[in-house]
């Protein structure tokens, strides 16, 4: 499926290319989250790897992330914690909320998820051994695990057996978690004997008679740099929020919704990587989903028992501040990344207390549905979704 109306980039015949600038065995695109954990692991397994990126040093969307990392399966942190696990019950629990699964990679993830855990510490990135019971997106403060996800929501609740699996880095706040993740990765990279070029944008692929080997690039003070790949390029570039008629094309809903939605994301998120990955005739799938949420949180005021399986994940926030300014909390989900839902301690789910009592005020009803709530808050882009 093509992504949009607009031409994608030609793919550059390698022919033609004057001369290579740099070489290297593996080119990733991207220094977020993506791309650090593929070159870490090209350049553990013994590759030469450079990291090519369109701004002055790794971050991306990453570096805004709180650091929840969505792992199960019997961690030492869930174990400490006395909370029992099994990578069967997380795959099934990952299964039941997504909307179109793909089993076989659920069910790696669900597996693998311990070995994750401990090739994130292997890095350096610590995980407390300890609990956050309290209701919140994100715990405020050091706390190694929270409930992040619908796991104890109906119906997901009689379809697993429930566990807590948020991981929060050992870092304090509720942002930045990522980027400190991420400076480890880092660090791991460059003393792995990783190289990194910054502010060098990928505009093209470079393919000869064997498939793609190599990239082209703007690079600082507007030159064009050519790229080889001895092995492979990694296009890790993020997401496509910033890019609007990408998102006209894919979400058309959201296209007209103005000002009451703002896509969150890094700037760099203009679906350029997609539009390589496309231009080489690669194919994109689940790309109307998305996350809805609020951009302020509340800790104590807790709507109850509603969940709503049709929330996905890109990131709304405006959306539903409109009606509810001060008071936001996340329209939870928790699909995707299992990341998505706030969680009340009582089995019961998301969506937005405050705006669910202004709408009673309002309205002398409560409302039950997520698109009661977007209609009574007068937030048409969520009606529907
Ligand atoms: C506020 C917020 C909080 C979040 N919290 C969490 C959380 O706690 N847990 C969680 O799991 N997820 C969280 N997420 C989602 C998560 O941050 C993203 O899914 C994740 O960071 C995406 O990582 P990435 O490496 O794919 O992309 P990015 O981190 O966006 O990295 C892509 C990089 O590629 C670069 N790039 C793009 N195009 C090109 C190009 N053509 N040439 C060169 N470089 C290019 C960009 O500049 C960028 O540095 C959060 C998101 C937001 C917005």
């Amino acid at each position: 499926m093509r992504s949009d109306n607009e031409a994608l980039p030609d793919v550059i015949d390698a022919g033609t290319v004057p001369r290579w600038d740099e070489e290297a065995d593996v080119l990733v695109v991207g220094y977020g989250m993506a791309g650090a954990c593929a070159a870490l692991e090209a350049v553990n397994a013994g590759a030469d790897a450079l990291i090519i990126e369109r701004f002055s040093g790794h971050g991306g969307t990453s570096a805004v992330a709180g650091g929840h990392f969505y792992l199960g399966g019997g961690t030492p942190v869930q174990t400490a914690c006395g909370f029992e696990d099994s990578a069967e019950e997380m795959e099934k629990f990952l299964t039941a909320i997504t909307p179109s699964p793909i089993p076989e990679k659920i069910h790696d993830y669900s597996f693998d998820s311990v070995a994750h855990f401990h090739w994130l510490e292997a890095q350096g990135i610590a995980f407390e051994r300890s609990f956050y019971p309290h209701k919140t997106m994100m715990q405020p403060g050091t706390e190694g695990l929270i409930w992040s996800g619908n796991e104890e929501v109906h119906p997901y609740r009689d379809m697993a057996r429930p566990a807590p699996r948020g991981h929060k880095v050992s870092f304090p706040g509720m942002e930045g978690g990522g980027g400190f993740a991420l400076q480890h990765l880092d660090a791991r990279f460059r003393a792995a004997g990783g190289r990194v070029m910054t502010d060098a944008r990928v505009d093209a692929l470079v393919r000869d008679e064997g498939g793609i080997c190599g990239v082209g690039a703007s690079a600082a003070g507007g030159r064009t740099v050519h790229l080889r790949a001895r092995r492979g390029v990694v296009l890790a570039g993020g997401g496509f929020g910033q890019n609007r008629a990408m998102v006209r094309h894919f979400l058309p809903k959201f296209a007209d919704a103005g000002e009451r939605v703002e896509f969150i994301g890094a700037p760099g998120e203009d679906g350029s990587a997609i539009r390589l990955g496309q231009s080489a005739g690669g194919r994109t799938v689940h790309m109307e989903e998305l996350r809805p949420q609020r951009d302020r949180y509340h800790p104590s005021a807790g709507g109850t028992g509603l969940s709503h399986p049709r929330q996905r994940h890109l990131r709304l926030s405006r959306a539903c501040e409109v009606d509810a300014p001060g008071t936001g909390r996340r329209l939870g989900d928790g699909r995707g990344d299992g990341d998505g839902a706030q969680h009340s301690g009582r089995g019961t789910r998301p969506h937005p207390g405050a705006l669910q009592r202004r709408c009673r005020t309002r309205d002398r009803q409560p409302v039950r549905q997520a698109s009661q709530m977007a209609e009574a808050a007068q937030c048409p882009a969520l009606r529907g979704v």
